[in-house]
This record gives C-alpha cells, sequence and structure tokens, in this order.
C-alpha cells in the first residue's frame, strides 16, 4: 500500500478520531481519506497513512467524532429561507400573543404601506394566553397593512380584519371544500383552517418573485450546512422551484443534495388538472445527478394533530363531532396517484392521523392493481397512528416512512391535549416500525420544526416533550444507533441511493461532518446540544465553525 502514486494521494484526511461509519456493523474507525470527493480508505491510521502526500490536508480529530452527512427526509427548503427572513412567531422567542403582535408592529415599521406582513411559528399551548390569537390580537398593530401568519404546523392561519377584507372573506361565507373558517357570533375570527380556506386569502398575496425563491434557498443551504445537514428530500415544490434549485447552483449557493418531490396539487386545481399535469410532467424517479434529483409527487390529504385537523380514526379530545379534516375526495386523491403511477413516479403522502393513513392504503392498493409499486419505495409521511394492519400492507407494497421525532419534542405538548395520554405514548411509534421491519428515515419538516437535526435525533431516543417534559411512551424510543441510522443510511435507502451516500465506506461520496461530542456516550440529554464543527459534502469543507 505504499505505493500509492503521488498523483493518487488524498486531498483530505482525518485522523485519531472517532468515525461513525453507519455501515452494516455500525463500526467505528480511526481514520478516513478523500479523493477527488469520494472515500478511498475507513480504517486504522495505519491504512490511511500512504494516502497522505504532499498535498493532503491532514486533520487531527484528536479524538474527536465524524458521522456521515445528514439526511433531513422530509424538509420544505424555500419555507426554511423564508422563515429566516419574516416574522419569528415560535417560542422561544415568543412568549404571548402579544409577544406576536409586537413582532408584526417591529415588521410594519420597516414595510412600505399595505405591503403583505407573512409569518409563522405560533403554538398556542406555548403561549401564556393558551389560545390561538385572532384577527382582533393583529388589528391594533397593523390596521392598514394584511397580516397572514402560519401556525407552526402551516396548516393553520391567522390573518387581520384588512387581509379579510382584501379577499372578502365575511360572515357570510362558506367553508370551502376541505377547510374551514372559525367564526364567532356570525363573524370570521381570522383563524383559517387547511389551505382551501387559507386560499380564501393567500390568493390575494403577491407571489414572491423567482430571485426571493432563488435568495430563499441559497439562505437555507448556508444554514443547513451550518447544522450538518448535506441532502434532504424536499417535500412539495413546483416546476418553478425547481429551476429556481437550478439558478442557485449556477450561482455557487448550491452545497445541498436535494430530492426533489413535485406539488401533487396546485392552489385551486381540481383531481382531473392535477393529474393531467402530473402525467405530462417531464421527470421520472431518480432523474438527475447526485446534487440535483427527481423524486416523486407529495401529496397532502389531511392535516397535523397539534392544530387538531389530522384525520384520526376517532374523535379528538373532548370534541366529539371531530375525527379532522380530509384535505381532498377520495377520489382525488386516486387520480393524482395512478397519473404519478402511470408517469414512473413514486409517490410519498402527508398522512398524520390513523383515517389519513388507511386512506393513503387503500389509494396505494389500488393503484398497485394497476402498475406494481412493489420496489418503488413508495411513502408514508408523519403516519402517526399505524396499526398491525399499516405494518403488513407496508411489508406488502414495500413502503418507507418518513418520520419527524422532532415533532415529538416541540409539538408534543399540543398532541398530548389533543388526543389524550394513551393514544399521545403510540404516536409515531418508530420502535414499532422498526421491529416490524419498515424503513424508517427521519426528518424536522423545517419550517414545521426547527432544522437543527441533533434535537430531532434526541428526540426519537428520548421522547419528550419541551414544555411539560411529558414522557410520550417510552416503549416506542429507538437506540443511538438507531436514531443516527434514520438520519443517514435509511434517508440514503428513501432516495434509491444508498449505495453512494449514508455512510463512510469506500467509494461513496465523501459527505462527512465533524461534531464537538461523542453522542454514542455521552449523557443522554446532551446529544440534544451537539454542534457541528465542520461540514463536508463530497470532500470539499462548506461549513467551519
Ligand atoms: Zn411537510
Amino acid at each position: 500500500m505504499s505505493s500509492i502514486d503521488e498523483a493518487c494521494k488524498a486531498d483530505l484526511v482525518f485522523v485519531n478520531g472517532r468515525i461513525v461509519t453507519v455501515d452494516e456493523e455500525f463500526s467505528v474507525a480511526e481514520a478516513i481519506a478523500v479523493k477527488d470527493g469520494l472515500i478511498k480508505v475507513v480504517g486504522s491510521r495505519a491504512e490511511v497513512e500512504p494516502w497522505i502526500g504532499g498535498g493532503t490536508e491532514v486533520v487531527d480529530l484528536e479524538g474527536g467524532m465524524v458521522l456521515p452527512g445528514l439526511i433531513d427526509s422530509h424538509i420544505h427548503v424555500t419555507g426554511t429561507g423564508a422563515l429566516l427572513q419574516n416574522v419569528v412567531c415560535s417560542t422561544p422567542p415568543v412568549q404571548s400573543i402579544a409577544d406576536i403582535a409586537d413582532a408584526v408592529r417591529m415588521r410594519i415599521e420597516k414595510a412600505e404601506p399595505g405591503e403583505w406582513i407573512t409569518g409563522r411559528g405560533w403554538d398556542q399551548v406555548k403561549l401564556s394566553d393558551h389560545r390561538n390569537p385572532t384577527r382582533w390580537d393583529l388589528d391594533h398593530v397593523s390596521p392598514d397593512n394584511p397580516v397572514f401568519l402560519k401556525r407552526t404546523c402551516g396548516h393553520v392561519a391567522v390573518v387581520n380584519s384588512r387581509a379579510l377584507e382584501i379577499a372578502g372573506v365575511t360572515g357570510d361565507t362558506p367553508h370551502p371544500v376541505g377547510g374551514r373558517v372559525e367564526f364567532r357570533d356570525g363573524e370570521p375570527t381570522g383563524i383559517l383552517e387547511e389551505s382551501p380556506a387559507m386560499g380564501l386569502v393567500s390568493r390575494y398575496m403577491p407571489a414572491g418573485d423567482f430571485e426571493d425563491t432563488v435568495n430563499s434557498i441559497k439562505t437555507a443551504v448556508k444554514a443547513l450546512n451550518r447544522d450538518g445537514i448535506t441532502s434532504v428530500i424536499d417535500a412539495g415544490v413546483t416546476a418553478t422551484t425547481m429551476r429556481a434549485y437550478q439558478q442557485a447552483r449556477r450561482e455557487g449557493g448550491l452545497t445541498l443534495r436535494v430530492n426533489y418531490m413535485l406539488s401533487g396539487r396546485l392552489a385551486g386545481e381540481t383531481g382531473d388538472e392535477s393529474a393531467k399535469r402530473i402525467g405530462n410532467f417531464p421527470m421520472s424517479t431518480s432523474y438527475g445527478d447526485n446534487l440535483l434529483r427527481f423524486l416523486g409527487l407529495k401529496l397532502l390529504i389531511d392535516g397535523g394533530i397539534g392544530g387538531r385537523t389530522a384525520l384520526l380514526r376517532e374523535p379528538y379530545e373532548g370534541d366529539l363531532e371531530n375525527r379532522g379534516i380530509l384535505t381532498m375526495p377520495v377520489e382525488d386523491i386516486q387520480k393524482r396517484v395512478d397519473a404519478a403511477n402511470m408517469a414512473g413516479m413514486m409517490v410519498g403522502i402527508h398522512c398524520a392521523g390513523g383515517g389519513a393513513i388507511d386512506t393513503v392504503i387503500d389509494a396505494f392498493v389500488e393503484t398497485d392493481k394497476i402498475s406494481s409499486i412493489a420496489g418503488r419505495r413508495y411513502c408514508l409521511i408523519h403516519a402517526y397512528q399505524p396499526t398491525e394492519e399499516t405494518f403488513q400492507r407496508c411489508r406488502e407494497l414495500e413502503l418507507v416512512v418518513a418520520s419527524q421525532p422532532s415533532f415529538l419534542y416541540y409539538l408534543g405538548d399540543s398532541y398530548h391535549e389533543n388526543v389524550g395520554d394513551d393514544r399521545s405514548r403510540w404516536l409515531k411509534p418508530h420502535r414499532a416500525w422498526i421491529d416490524h421491519g419498515v424503513v424508517v428515515a427521519a426528518g424536522t419538516d423545517s419550517p414545521v420544526t426547527p432544522y437543527p437535526p441533533f434535537p430531532c435525533l434526541w428526540a426519537a431516543v428520548a421522547r419528550r416533550t419541551e414544555v411539560n417534559d411529558i414522557q410520550m411512551g417510552t416503549e416506542q424510543a429507538v437506540s443511538r444507533e438507531e436514531a443516527i441510522r434514520m438520519y443517514t443510511i435509511n434517508g440514503a435507502y428513501h432516495t434509491f441511493e444508498e449505495d453512494i451516500k449514508g455512510s463512510l465506506e469506500p467509494e461513496k461520496l465523501a459527505d462527512m461532518i465533524i461534531i464537538d461530542r461523542d453522542i454514542l456516550t455521552c449523557p443522554l440529554d446532551e446529544v440534544k446540544d451537539t454542534q457541528v464543527l465542520r461540514t463536508v459534502l463530497e470532500g470539499k469543507t462548506v461549513y467551519k465553525a
């Protein structure tokens, strides 16, 4: 091995570390060498030594830990970028509805007359008021500028009176199909549930221009790299956003591998219109390269448990009339799924509640009769409440699950309140998924919950809520090793890329991160606070603390 030609020597070598390879045996190595963006050898210092030449950057890790670059398997990149640029309504820093109004007021001081003020992030459970804001809470700070704020989940919005006026929403406005307008004493409160209702107002908002989208992508990519993310699945984007990605790449602002999924429903589109657009779309699964790749179709058919819009099998706590919302008719789900299937696309569907999971499984079983979906890694997104039958169907159809352990931490308090103690113990049962042989990939769904991966990874093990420190069913906890797999190799599997990334093995892409602690042995709660020291994408450093 000592006869490696100088020209073939490594570009980058890490020595004296704890390199978590995430190979089959989950082995931990001492050193790693990278050449031309690929891993050449992982092993002992002696094995790596021959690769060190005059031009090699040698990093002494001093015992530090290295992981494969992390993969967020369900995220919204432009939404994440926008969140970093708009009114922040999340807790912390916001503690009350008055704080939200304050944040809006501060934003208006910099705004043009009549400019729309947008923001996101509140969770009523974390507010001292313990309720959703209404239009009346916002009117005194913004009588003239329309305001549109989304709850943290993105399924509920509050708008002020000016926005309702622009949209013509009054006490006489009927509930749109698949959505709810909240009324009190015959007047709209400003709360709009699910996109058909939010769309009554949002359709009057000026669409951000193309450059805004490119900038949101660049902002998000930088932030994600800083926290150790090297790959994502961007779930639910338009053709325009796909073009914006290409623009960001040309301008050198894309240091993140993206598998994007096409939105299954654009605003106002009927089932037939969507099916036609999907059928004519010029990409099928895996088209692209290692940086930008097309994964498939993303659909959304219910809401979230925090906002009581996820479609459950049973009613919400203290509200026997409410099982949640199915956001599109069953036949329209089928039309879209079938169109994608015939177009060679993988399909991933947001189905939070058990009722929604059952609906999706039915649609997958139906479409499987037209053209088999086995091995095509069709996906249940969120899937909080599987049953034995769900597990069995997942095995038969070879489905994967994109789950967000971070929800248990950041949103768990509202789940506990909305479905009670018993049911909340079974939400996102990662242990059961894994034990039933289903591949689960982890993510944050940012901007639904914050994108930093270590609180999310920790939550898969700890299953405790942020505000009241409630245990969300320890029997469903996974090990640290499993949590790391969910954030690496399982994500790579989801996108059919397990042969090129997701673990640190020879000839795989050199995507890796150095972190500031040993997350396999440190006290569990310290996993959450892990910081990234360096992020490497294809052998190049894209972030350094
Ligand atoms: Zn999402």
